[in-house]
């Protein structure tokens, strides 16, 4: 490191020695940084191939108002979705409000009563729980007389085969994959494990829809779960499909069926994909879905240069530090409420908006433990943004993504750690 740099992260809060053992840290992980660039560049071109292919114009970066009909740009975008998950259709909203909510569209416009959810990777996303009824919720699935079973994975993380075959019945409509961790201390899934788990599920009932909730998986990887069977895949677009850009909105790429079912659910039976104007967000989802992929390579060198130097301050991280990763999200079990505290806090000192602000846990909605969360965002709550959160709940885990630039990433992990070894 030059002086000139050793000066700034000094002045930025950072000591000399936290920031040599930086250095130390990234000299030895040159290879595996070299091979997030590889994916990028790959995914990069996918992503560019697809809109030319779909022939974005510039007037598809003028929004429409009111209906919304004949919106061009939008009716592209989702061309361009469709392209590169290399799916029938897809539908990308800014009316679809988060991941949440294109989780529960994707879910109840593809479910009718008397049918069957099966999660077949263990317990989804918090959020779900809601949703589906398994904490009774006004409007969930459940109310709407839609069961729910659940197979957990095995001890050693892994399928069990035997488990989902039994829950599959004559009602099992559908079933939801998840590919990220979530707020659990369990794998993410590749997207090969991911495929495996698909044919498995199609050789024992072949028409049941297989849903992957793709949330902080997108361009991870060069192949996405639709490649592998998936019959819809879905995700926010405040997180690694936004490329930090999009100011809103959730996706959902799938076939034309599963896709129909969702719009005519959206807006209303009758009306379907042909109304809700985009407004004028559609030179950012544009623009953030052409930085995605370099977006999420620098989420990805984040989570791995925390996941060294948490292991080498005696912190225990999942992934390992070793470990190939499938989604940008970083665990640390810090085991204290402090530590977990102190981590957050030193996240939001980094952030280039409202780093002046200390983040306090609070009741958050969906969610059933206290949360902590710090964000300093341009997009409020967006995690594809440098960001850590964490339920204050044993084992006191964080968890920790984004940095929709590396230089930033690689400074707010410095000053987490720089807070945690203060405190
Ligand atoms: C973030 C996330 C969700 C929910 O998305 P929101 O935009 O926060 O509503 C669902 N599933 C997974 C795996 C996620 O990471």
């Amino acid at each position: 490191m030059t002086d000139k740099l050793s000066e700034i992260y000094m002045e930025m809060g950072i000591s000399k020695t936290l920031a040599d053992k930086g250095e130390t840290i990234l000299n030895s992980l040159e290879n595996r940084f070299k091979a997030i660039d590889e994916t990028a560049e790959y995914n990069q071109l996918k992503v560019l191939g697809a809109m030319q292919k779909a022939r974005v114009s510039e007037g598809c970066l003028h929004g429409t108002t009111g209906y919304g009909y004949n919106d061009l740009g939008r009716d592209t975008l989702e061309e361009v979705y469709a392209n590169i998950f290399h799916t029938e259709d897809a539908l990308v909203r800014p009316q679809i409000t988060c991941g949440t909510h294109a989780l529960a569209l994707a879910l109840m416009s593809n479910l009718r009563p008397g049918d069957e959810l099966l999660c077949p990777v263990g317990k989804p996303y918090d959020t779900l729980d809601e949703v589906i009824g398994i904490r009774p919720s006004i409007g969930s699935l459940a109310e709407y007389g839609i069961s729910y079973r659940q197979v957990d994975l095995l001890p050693d993380g892994s399928f069990d085969l035997e488990g989902i075959k039994n829950a599959i019945n004559e009602k099992t409509k559908l079933v939801e994959i998840q590919r990220s961790r979530g707020y659990a201390t369990r794998p993410t899934l590749s997207v090969e494990k991911t495929g495996e788990l698909i044919s498995y599920i199609k050789s024992v009932k072949n028409d049941v829809i297989c849903m992957v909730d793709n949330c902080y998986g997108e361009f991870v990887e060069t192949i996405e779960p639709s490649d592998v069977g998936a019959d819809m895949v879905v995700g926010s677009l405040i997180k690694n499909p936004g490329g930090g850009l999009s100011p809103i909105g959730g996706y959902i790429a799938g076939t034309s069926k599963c896709i129909e079912n969702a719009a005519y659910r959206l807006t209303s039976p009758g009306l379907g994909k042909e109304v809700g104007a985009s407004l004028h967000v559609l030179p950012n989802m544009y623009q953030g879905l052409f930085l995605a992929p370099t977006v999420t390579a620098s989420a990805l060198k984040s989570a791995i240069f925390a996941s060294y130097m948490l292991e080498d301050m005696g912190v225990e991280v999942s992934p390992k530090a070793s470990e190939t990763r499938y989604d940008i999200i970083q665990e640390a079990i810090l085991k204290s409420p402090d530590k977990l505290i102190a981590f957050c806090k030193g996240i939001q000192a980094a952030a280039p908006v409202d780093s002046y602000v200390t983040p306090e846990p609070w009741d958050m909605p969906g969610y059933d433990d206290q949360v902590i969360m710090a964000a300093g965002a341009f997009v409020s709550g967006s995690s594809i943004e440098l960001s850590a959160d964490g339920p204050l709940k044993e084992p006191y885990s964080v968890y920790f993504q984004g940095g929709i630039t590396w230089p930033h990433g690689k400074f707010g992990i410095l000053k987490a750690c720089q807070c945690l070894l203060d405190s």
